[in-house]
């Protein structure tokens, strides 16, 4: 179904990107990765998804909190596969302090990578989709894309942006084949969040399991995570043509999250 596009996926050296690449190489797109690992780690990923899936694949370690770099990956993804079809603008980074002691430089270096990332991503992708009139933009927002949750101003800030961003950009290639939607995950056991647990079990003195327990009954009804497969098929489903007119939407899956 993507033979022959090209994908570019940020932050997929781990967790809900490297799903979403996985996802979108097993229906035939190549791919390049983004983010950062053991070099080793990540050789062993990028050829792995190459020989799993019989596509090509390419690395950029540009680190997304600088601009340069962003406009740079699109560069070198267009160098080493020849174009870019699908955005996928992944990477974020997550500080949990209450507002009034949130450090000036953690505010400014998570929008600057879950938010400003995906804007200079978008703006130097459009001009390439918009010759071949065909696109897909997909932007990994969060459930706190949609509703907040206290000690995370900037994370929520920054992903409320970016569903903002998301409808911006639908709208303005609303008449053109380029479609731009983002997904809002509620709690999906990564290295992300596992961070949050541990926390949790320190601050309570409870076990790990019991942290993620509570971590998850406190807001996920399902009482269980979402995994970075079916984020990748949500993404997969983005990418299709029966998603040609799915436009500036924010999809939540979240074990009924924000249903409550
Ligand atoms: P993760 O920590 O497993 O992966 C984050 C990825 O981003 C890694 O590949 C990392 O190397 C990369 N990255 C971080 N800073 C970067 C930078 N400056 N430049 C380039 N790459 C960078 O986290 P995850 O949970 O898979 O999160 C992925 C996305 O999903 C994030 O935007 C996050 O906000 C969102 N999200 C996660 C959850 C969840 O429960 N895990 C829920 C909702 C939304």
């Amino acid at each position: 179904m993507l033979k022959g596009k090209v994908a570019v996926v940020t932050g997929s050296t781990s967790g809900i990107g490297l799903g979403v690449a996985r996802a979108l190489a097993a229906k035939g797109a190549d791919i390049m990765l983004n983010g950062f690992g053991d070099p080793a780690e990540i050789e062993k990923i990028k050829a792995g998804i190459a020989s799993e899936f019989g596509v090509k694949t390419a690395y950029s370690g540009a680190d997304l909190s600088k601009p340069a770099e962003t406009k740079g990956l699109i560069e070198s993804a267009t160098a080493a596969l020849g174009k870019v079809d699908i955005l996928v603008n992944n990477a974020g980074i997550q500080v949990v302090s209450p507002v009034q002691d949130f450090p000036d430089d953690k505010w400014e270096l998570v929008l600057a990578i879950n938010l400003s990332a995906a804007f200079y991503a978008i703006k130097a992708v459009v001009p390439q989709m918009k010759e071949r009139n065909w696109g897909r933009i997909i932007n990994i927002a969060s459930v706190h894309g949609l509703v907040a949750s206290i000690n995370k101003a900037a994370y929520v800030s920054a992903k409320h942006g970016l569903v903002g961003l998301t409808k911006v950009v639908a709208l303005e290639n609303a008449e053109t084949g380029i479609t731009c939607n983002a997904i809002c995950p509620g709690w999906v056991l990564t290295p992300l969040v596992q961070k949050q647990i541990d926390a949790w079990a320190e601050r309570e003195s409870i076990s790990n399991e019991e942290a993620g327990r509570r971590l998850l009954t406190e807001k996920q009804p399902s009482k269980q995570f979402v995994t970075p497969d079916q984020l990748g098929e949500l993404a997969v489903f983005m990418c299709s043509d029966a998603a040609s007119q799915l436009r500036g939407a924010a999809i939540n899956m979240d074990g009924g999250w924000y249903a409550q």
